[in-house]
């Protein structure tokens, strides 16, 4: 970490010296384009740091929103409307689904349907309750 930031700033050094330098020809002291040329690089950098950065940010929320699609999609197996050959179509929730045949090669359109229905629960636990009843006829009660 530390050699890594000696060698940046050893190479940035080295390129204000050689602008600075470059620059006491047209007769403008050395330590003020120097010092201009040190600042200027130091921004640049940071500029293409944080441009790198906000690539990747962008990158990794692609990759997230994809991962996102992925998932909601699942799959059933349907069969084609030309042949009746049973394939397997990723379905979507949201959006047209569409399965191409891999006998036939025609496109069938597959249709999901919402089913709505009251939530069972069983009543009470039954496994106490049979317990019982063996019991009652393992003792010829009933
Ligand atoms: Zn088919």
């Amino acid at each position: 970490m530390v050699e890594k930031l000696l060698k940046s700033l050893t190479i940035t050094s080295i390129v204000s010296g050689i602008i600075a330098y470059f620059c006491t020809h047209f007769d403008i002291v050395f330590l003020k384009t120097f010092l201009i040329a040190t600042l200027l690089q130091f921004i640049i950098w940071y500029l293409i740091g944080y441009y790198a950065d906000w690539k990747a940010k962008i990158k990794l929320q692609q990759i997230e929103a994809d991962m996102y699609k992925e998932i909601s999609k699942q799959f059933a197996d349907v069969n084609c409307a030309y042949c009746g050959t049973v394939n397997t179509a990723p379905i979507k929730i949201t959006g047209d689904n569409k399965v191409e045949c891999r006998k036939c090669g025609k496109e069938s359109a597959v249709y999901v349907e919402l089913e709505i229905a009251q939530v069972t629960s069983p009543i009470e636990d039954t496994g106490e309750k049979l317990d019982e009843i063996y019991n009652k006829l393992k003792n010829n009660e009933l």
